[in-house]
């Protein structure tokens, strides 16, 4: 039976159709009639152009429709339809002889899988309309408010704070915390380079220090040892989703009078102790970025629970401008505001977090169940006590980097998308001199990469990923 998904009636709209591309991950829907005739093709692209052209999204999609498509029957033999397939058509219905459609012909299964992959197909494209329509496109409007109240509300925090993306979102909570010049911050030797450069951005010391062997994040003992008494703050980051130890990690913060920036760019959703990530430390910062669980295309957001960070977060994000006086300015401060344009898509994403951190989930059991039979390979750990990691990008390690590295060919020769580990930040010239441990850190850089993970990845996309791991790895 072939996936509704990808069919379209003729008297469906414009609108309707793109949210049929957006859950179909195809490019393209295929319009039929009633009794399922074949009447034209539609690509995201001859939708673009109708759109530019005038074609509102409420007419029907017949208007943009190209009547005159390829297509092929169904014994017709495969080097046949093989040969229709060229670089703009990717995918070919397949009629029987009524010129019903009953199948298609797709060239991804030969195409390259992508490590990620926006998903749009919720409420995006209304909200986004709904903010665009309304004028308000710049930092003010309904939704930047009401993305930072469910986020916060979702992540158990009183106050949330969007930013122009996580980056901003991490020296906000800095500067919001008086750090600066003469401070020490303590970060982890694998995470995105956006955490220790917000570090170094505010003028204080980063120290960067080693990771645990089994959840890869900053490593709680190595914490208290690098603590000085120029030690202000510590930057947990939960890596891969994977929550860091946030029990020890209060515990040392509480004893040395440390402040916490929980750097949840990866792990929206992930809880430690059956409470979310960005819940425990002072401020916690996320990205939206087009990779991370929910994505406002750029994008942050801060929360906390103190009224007295936010409104300091407030101040620093808008201007340093006084809100009781236009135009006069308290402080030095920053433009880090989230648009209403991208605070309405993330509305939109946060409506389906769930059934986004499931499909996620069960992606990685099913790499999981897989790869159980190919010796030498295995998954990121989940099975850490009090720690419920979610599922950002499906991370898999071997044992050494020549593995590793043999790995990451075979995929790439099947055109899987493959991405190494985090460079550690105390391999890199720049960081280099910030380094206080990374004996663990510099094994595991080099013998982890992250697999295809996106809601276009199922059994079918699994089974090629873990061939191509079984070919080398037997
Ligand atoms: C993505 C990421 C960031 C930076 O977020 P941007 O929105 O890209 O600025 C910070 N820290 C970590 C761990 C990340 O993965």
């Amino acid at each position: 039976m072939i996936e509704k998904n990808i069919l379209c009636n003729e008297k469906n709209t414009i609108r309707e159709a793109i949210n049929k591309i957006n859950e179909n991950g195809k490019g393209a829907i295929f319009v039929v009639d009633d009794n399922c005739t074949l009447l034209g093709t539609v690509t995201d692209g001859d939708i673009r152009r109708g759109l530019l052209k005038g074609i509102g999204l409420d007419e029907a999609v017949e208007k943009i429709m190209v009547s005159e498509c390829i297509y092929a029957y169904v014994n017709d033999n495969t080097t046949k339809i093989w040969n229709m397939f060229n670089s703009k058509i990717k995918i070919i219905p397949i009629v029987n002889e009524h010129k019903q459609v009953v199948d298609y012909s797709e060239y991804s299964s030969h195409m390259k899988l992508a490590i990620a992959q926006p998903q749009l197909n919720g409420k995006e494209l209304d909200y986004l309309l709904d903010g665009f329509l309304s004028t308000w496109i710049s930092s003010t409007g309904k939704y930047v408010t009401e993305f930072e109240k469910k986020f916060s509300d979702y992540c158990g925090r009183k106050f949330g704070v969007a930013t122009s993306n996580g980056t901003t979102a991490l020296h906000l909570a800095l500067v919001a915390l008086g750090i600066g010049k003469g401070d020490e911050v303590i970060v982890p030797d694998i995470t995105f380079a956006a955490t220790i450069n917000a570090v170094l951005y505010t003028g204080a010391t980063p120290v960067i220090v080693d990771i645990e062997e089994d959840g890869w994040c900053i490593d709680p003992d190595e914490v208290e040892r690098a603590v000085t008494s120029k030690t202000k703050a510590i930057i947990p980051v939960h890596i891969y989703g994977q929550p860091c130890d946030m029990g020890k990690i209060m515990d040392i913060a509480k004893k040395h009078n440390l402040y916490v920036v929980e750097d949840c760019a990866e792990a929206h959703g992930a809880m430690y102790d059956g409470k979310k990530v960005g819940s425990f430390g002072d401020i916690g910062c996320f990205s939206f970025f087009g990779n991370k669980v929910i994505t406002t295309g750029e994008g942050g957001m801060c929360i906390t629970n103190s009224p007295e960070l936010e409104q300091k977060m407030r101040l620093y994000r808008d201007h340093g401008m006084s809100r009781e006086r236009k135009y006069y300015h308290e402080v030095v401060g920053f433009n880090y505001r989230m648009t209403n344009l991208q605070a309405a898509i993330g509305v939109a994403q946060l409506e389906n977090i769930d059934s986004t951190l499931k499909w996620r989930a069960e992606l990685e059991n099913m790499y999981r169940d897989s790869l159980e039979k190919v010796d030498g390979i295995q998954l990121q750990r989940n099975d850490l006590p009090k720690r419920e990691k979610i599922t950002w990008l499906v991370t898999a390690y071997v044992d050494n980097e020549k593995k590793r590295d043999v790995c990451m060919k075979a995929m790439m020769d099947a055109d899987i998308d493959v991405r190494p580990f985090f460079v550690p930040l105390s391999e890199m010239e720049i960081y280099k001199k910030y380094v206080f441990s990374n004996t663990v850190s510099t094994h595991i850089s080099k013998c982890g990469f992250n697999l295809p993970t996106s809601y276009l990845v199922g059994k079918k996309e699994v089974d090629r990923v873990v061939n191509a791991l079984k070919s080398v790895m037997s």
